[in-house]
């Protein structure tokens, strides 16, 4: 008899009357569900099940699997069996899927994948954690040999052997997203020439169009191709071997290799099957306990709708925090403790060929999306450190904050050094429902190759108090093309002469003091500079004079993102 089979055998004939916990799916959710069960309740029976060869495996790890920077499998191993059952007298099942909850006889069915026998489990309490599926759309050749998806640990040694028994030298990652970057990512790091193929006109969807351009030049200058708004029609083996995959648009894209990252599908089939309720958003529905519809069974992770604390909106979030922190609250639930589940914030981190793409909270077309109108945007681009202390990278940064009451709702920002610090320190501050008057205010380290004394996020609270308080009115950048406002760049004659907005007329600040009386006082002045900063300067001291003018936020730097996105002309 085999060690699992031992112990499976053990576990059963051991069953006594202690309450019995099963938990499906033994990775993020389920694993640290399991887990902090077992620390708060030594008297329950804990058994988890995984259809897969393994339980609490790094999935965030394998892209890096396959492009070889995790080069032993095991490391992607956190936890095993043996240690589950040593450590925590916890009984994991691997290769065992379960097949059906029957709620009333509660007890769930599962099938052994090494014996294809079925048995059935009692349970008084369930925990469903089996994640989400990667999407793969119902189009001609997306079962090909050849096109892979990434979600397992199977998945990626599939992909590592395929390049290197086919000796691979192109690919087409199928979706821009974070799983989509982090592959493009990989496969280059494997010497593979990559084209991306993504069916909205920007990569990384959750950002705002004019913050996914940084990471769009920065792709196109590391020689990835993009293939913006072009779906994926089919994909074809050539005749000389090979893929060619062919897009809604017609172009044909030769690959070696694909990868489908469209994005994933909560695994709802046995909750669906079980009569639990599901969402719109078409995840299980919880409540903040993560308790499903049965009192007898929580839900955690992908696989469950949960609130977005900014938008107020249902959403599904497949990220491992949430799933981490679902887990222990259910666990907790389970053992009688009234801990609650705060909702999600979507704070989330892809690192693309050296460049950091990071964002908390609301975007701007989220907000609209929800019909949130109340709110304002800053733009800004400083240095991730004081600019005198030699490497400062620019990070563009750009912050939403509810009017009047300055409440932060979101923060997206790319760059290459410092970013996630930013973004970390936002979404603690929308934690605590804080404001853009408390990142004036937050105290963060500096020392010159750190930070600077007035931080990135300082700065950002400071504009946004300057907007709400209106030191510093701020123009609509999307009202550019129709505004009769007279554009005012306010940047040396050498700087205006390499670029700038169409119609604008050249005042530089260091001039202004003299020249003032040029402009018109009965006209809207829209300021532009480099980022901002002589613009907000400009504007102080013309409003002061009577004048009315403000800044187009972000200046010149932000303008060529939004005409690059589309979004202005
Ligand atoms: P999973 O961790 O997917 O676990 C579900 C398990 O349930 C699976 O092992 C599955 O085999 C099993 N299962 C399903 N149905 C059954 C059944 N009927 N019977 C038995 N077992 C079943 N998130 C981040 O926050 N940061 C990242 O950098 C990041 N990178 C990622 C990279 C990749 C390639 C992938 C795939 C995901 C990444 N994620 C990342 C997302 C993160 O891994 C998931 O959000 C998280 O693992 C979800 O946890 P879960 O417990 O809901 O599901």
């Amino acid at each position: 008899m085999s060690d699992q089979a031992n112990s499976q055998s053990s576990f059963l004939q051991n069953r006594s009357t202690r309450r019995r916990v099963l938990i499906v799916g033994g990775v993020a959710g389920g694993a640290s569900c399991a887990a902090r069960l077992r620390r708060l309740d030594e008297s329950v029976e804990i058994a988890m099940f995984d259809r897969g060869p393994y339980v609490s495996f790094a999935n965030c790890g394998l892209p890096y699997y396959v492009g070889n920077v995790i080069s032993d499998e095991r490391k992607l191993l956190v936890a095993s069996r043996e240690m589950f059952r040593d450590r925590f007298n916890i009984e994991v099942h691997t290769d065992t899927e379960v097949t059906v909850v029957d709620r009333s006889a509660r007890t769930i069915t599962v099938r052994d994948g090494r014996t294809g026998n079925s048995r059935t489990e009692p349970y008084d309490a369930l925990v469903l954690s089996p994640g989400a599926a990667p999407i793969r759309p119902p189009l001609p050749g997306v079962d090909l040999s050849g096109v892979f998806a990434v979600r397992s640990i199977p998945d990626s040694r599939r992909i590592r052997s395929w390049i290197t028994d086919r000796r691979a030298k192109t690919a087409v990652v199928v979706g821009g997203g974070f799983i989509g970057l982090e592959m493009v990512e990989n496969l280059i790091h494997r010497d593979l020439s990559v084209a991306i193929l993504e069916k909205l006109p920007q990569v990384m969807p959750p950002l705002d169009p004019e913050l996914a351009v940084p990471l769009t030049e920065h792709l196109a200058a590391k020689g990835v191709q993009l293939h913006l708004g072009d779906g994926l029609a089919r994909i074809e083996e050539q005749n000389g071997g090979g893929l060619i995959v062919i897009a809604e648009s017609g172009a044909r894209l030769p690959a070696d290799l694909v990868i489908l990252a469209i994005g994933v599908r909560p695994e709802t089939a046995l909750a669906k099957d079980a009569g639990l309720q599901i969402g719109p958003r078409g995840g299980i529905v919880v409540d903040a306990q993560m308790r499903t519809s049965d009192p007898s069974i929580w839900a955690v992770g992908d696989v469950v709708e949960v609130q977005d604390v900014l938008t107020g909106q249902e959403t599904v979030l497949p990220l491992a925090g949430p799933a981490n922190r679902q887990g222990r609250v259910a666990a907790e639930s389970i053992a009688g403790r009234e801990t609650h589940f705060r909702g999600v914030q979507a704070t989330a981190v892809v690192g693309v060929l050296g460049l950091t793409v990071a964002s908390t909270g609301a975007s701007e077309k989220g907000l609209r999306r929800a019909g949130v109108t109340s709110f304002q945007r800053v733009y800004l681009h400083p240095g991730h450190h004081a600019g005198y202390y030699p490497g400062a990278q620019a990070i563009h940064l750009k912050l939403l904050f509810r009017v009047p009451d300055g409440r932060i709702l979101g923060a997206q920002a790319v760059g290459l050094e410092g970013v996630e610090k930013r973004i970390d320190v936002i979404a603690t501050a929308i934690q605590f429902n804080g404001t853009v008057h408390d990142l004036a205010e937050v105290e963060l380290c500096y020392a010159p190759q750190f930070g600077a004394a007035k931080d990135p996020v300082n700065l950002a609270g400071m504009l946004a108090e300057n907007v709400l308080n209106g030191d510093m009115p701020v123009a609509d950048w999307l009202e550019l093309d129709h505004t009769d406002a007279l554009l005012v760049d306010v940047r040396e004659p050498d700087e205006f002469a390499g670029g700038h907005i169409p119609n604008a007329i050249n005042l530089p600040l260091s001039q202004l003091r003299s020249r003032y009386a040029e402009l018109p006082k009965d006209r809207d002045l829209w300021l532009c500079c480099a980022v901002g900063q002589r613009a907000y300067y400009a504007t102080r001291f013309l409003n002061q004079r009577g004048y009315r003018s403000c800044n187009l936020s972000g200046g010149y730097t932000t303008y060529k993102a939004l005409k690059a996105a589309g979004l202005a002309g």
